[in-house]
C-alpha cells in the first residue's frame, strides 16, 4: 500500500497542548513561505475540550508560519507513521506576530532582555512525567527495577531524541510511582522552549508506539508527588558569550545583574505562577514537603525553593563562573513553555528594569519561619489554587507592556473557564482529568 508522509504544523497553546493542521512533507519548501490558516478562536480550546467564551468567536483568521529550526523528524520503521512536526508562530495576514501567539510572546520577551540589558539566557527544563508501560510497585523511586522494567522506552526515547536533534543529558526513574524524569542540554533563549515541546512530544511519540502513554500531568493524585518541570538557566552576554551571573565577593555568589533579576522573578512569582503552574492540580503540588516549591523563596541547594541556587563543582580547576546557575522550581507541563521560560524572564527583566537588590537566601524551610522573618524576606506563600494565581496576575500591572492585553484576557477567560470545568470535581477527580489531557 502506498503511504505519504504528513508534517504536522503545530503551536503549543495557552493550555499547553500541542494542536496543528497536517500537510504532505512533500509540499514542505511551500508550507515554510505559506504556512496554514489558523482560527484565532483554537487558543480558547481547554485541555479538557469544551471551548472558553472566546473574544473572536467564529470570526478572523491567523496564519501558522512554521520555523524550520523546529523541524523534528523520527522514523519508527515500516510498521509505524514517522513522528513528524514543526513548530510555527501564530501571525495575522500581513505576517506580523498576532499578540495571542505564546511563542511570539516568548520572542518578544528575549528580544527585550537583549535589547534594554545586552543579555541573553541559556536554559534547560527538566521534565518529570508517568509512564504507564511499567505497573506501579512500591519502593521505585531511582531503582534500577524500575529503569529495567521500562523496557524498550528509554533506548527508543534516546535513540529518537538524537533523531531529532536533542542531546538526553540524564534519564531516570524518578521518586513517585510510574514517575521518570527527562533533562536534555541547555540552549539558548526561544530554543529552549522549543527543545522542551519536543522533548514531551517525543515522549509521547515513543510510548504511543510502544503500545503505552505518559502523562506530563501535574501531580498523579492528591497524594502522590508532582510532576515538576523545574527550569534551569543563567544569563550571559550578548556580545561576548561570557556569562554574568557569579561574583566571588558576595557571600552567595551572586553577581548584581543576577541578583537583580532573581529579584524580578522572586517578587513576580506569586502572580506569574497561573503562567508556570497552569492547570487547578498543580496548587496541590506546590505545597511544602513534597520538593516542588510554596514560597517564592530563593533557596542556596534547596529543592523546595522557588528558585534554587543550584551546586557547583570546583575540582580540577574547573570554571565556576561558568556553572553557576538558578533553578525555577514552580512550573509543570501543564504549561506551555513558551509561557513558562516568558514569564521567568519578563520577571527578571522586571528585576534589571527596576535594578532590585540582591535578594537574601532563606535559611531553612519557609513553613518553619515566624511570619515577622518571612515579611523581612519578602517571602510569601504561593497561591493555593489557580483562581487565586489568576487574580493575582490580573491585578499586576508590571509586565503588561511585555504581555499585552490580548494576550493577558485571552489567557484569564480560558484559565478561568478551565477553572471552573473542574470546580464541582473532587481533586481525585480532577487529577484523572489532567491525567488524561496531559
Ligand atoms: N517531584 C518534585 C516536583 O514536583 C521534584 C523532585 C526533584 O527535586 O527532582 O517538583
Ligand atoms: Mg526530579
Amino acid at each position: 500500500m502506498k503511504r505519504e508522509e504528513i508534517v504536522m504544523l503545530c503551536t503549543s497553546d495557552l493550555g499547553g497542548q500541542v494542536r496543528g493542521k497536517g500537510f504532505p512533507a512533500r509540499d514542505y519548501e511551500t508550507r515554510l513561505r505559506k504556512g496554514i490558516g489558523w482560527t484565532p478562536t483554537n487558543s480558547m480550546i481547554t485541555a479538557h475540550g469544551p471551548i472558553a467564551p472566546s473574544p473572536w468567536g467564529p470570526f478572523g483568521d491567523t496564519v501558522l508560519v512554521p520555523d524550520p529550526d523546529t523541524h523534528v523528524r523520527v522514523d519508527f520503521g515500516p510498521d509505524h507513521a514517522a513522528e513528524n512536526f514543526i513548530m510555527g508562530d501564530i501571525c495575522l495576514l500581513d505576517g506580523t506576530p498576532w499578540p495571542v501567539c505564546p511563542r511570539s510572546f516568548l520572542k518578544r520577551v528575549v528580544a527585550a532582555l537583549e535589547e534594554r540589558h545586552g543579555l541573553c539566557v541559556r536554559a534547560a527544563f527538566e521534565h518529570e512525567f508517568i509512564y504507564d508501560g511499567v505497573d506501579e510497585r512500591p519502593n521505585a523511586s531511582y531503582a534500577l527495577d524500575a529503569f529495567r522494567r521500562q523496557d524498550l522506552f528509554a533506548e527508543t526515547y534516546l535513540g529518537a531524541l538524537q533523531q531529532a536533534g536533542l542531546e538526553l543529558d540524564t534519564f531516570m526513574p524518578e521518586y513517585g510511582p510510574m514517575q521518570y524524569e527527562v533533562t536534555v542540554g541547555p540552549a539558548v533563549g526561544l530554543k529552549a522552549a522549543d527543545q522542551a515541546v519536543a522533548v514531551r512530544e517525543t515522549a509521547r511519540a515513543v510510548a504511543t508506539r510502544l503500545g503505552g502513554r505518559v502523562s506530563f500531568t501535574p501531580i498523579l493524585r492528591p497524594d502522590a508527588v508532582g510532576n515538576g518541570v523545574h527550569v534551569h538557566f543563567s544569563l550571559f552576554e550578548a556580545g561576548t558569550g561570557q556569562p554574568v551571573n557569579h561574583d566571588p565577593d558576595h557571600k552567595d555568589g551572586l553577581s548584581d545583574t543576577a541578583g537583580a533579576f532573581i529579584s524580578g522573578i522572586l517578587a513576580k512569582m506569586p502572580s506569574i505562577t497561573a503562567l508556570t503552574a497552569a492547570s487547578t492540580i498543580s496548587y496541590l503540588r506546590l505545597t511544602p514537603n513534597r520538593w516542588s516549591a510554596a514560597y517564592n523563596n530563593l533557596g542556596y541547594r534547596d529543592r523546595e525553593a522557588g528558585v534554587r541556587i543550584c551546586p557547583v563543582f570546583a575540582g580540577n580547576g574547573a570554571d565556576i563562573s561558568r556553572q553557576y546557575h538558578f533553578e525555577f522550581r514552580a512550573a509543570d507541563a501543564a504549561a506551555s513553555p513558551y509561557l513558562v521560560l516568558g514569564a521567568i524572564l519578563a520577571s527578571g527583566l522586571h528585576g534589571l528594569d527596576r535594578g532590585l537588590p540582591i535578594a537574601q537566601v532563606c535559611e531553612g524551610a519557609p513553613q518553619s519561619l515566624p511570619a515577622r522573618d518571612l515579611e523581612r524576606l519578602g517571602i510569601t506563600r504561593l497561591p493555593q489554587s489557580l483562581d487565586a494565581a489568576l487574580d493575582l496576575f490580573e491585578a499586576d500591572a508590571d509586565m503588561d507592556g511585555m504581555i499585552g492585553a490580548e494576550l493577558k484576557q485571552a489567557y484569564l477567560a480560558h484559565k478561568r473557564f478551565e477553572a471552573s470545568l473542574m470546580r464541582d470535581l473532587s481533586d481525585e477527580d480532577q487529577c484523572s482529568r489532567y491525567r488524561a489531557a496531559y
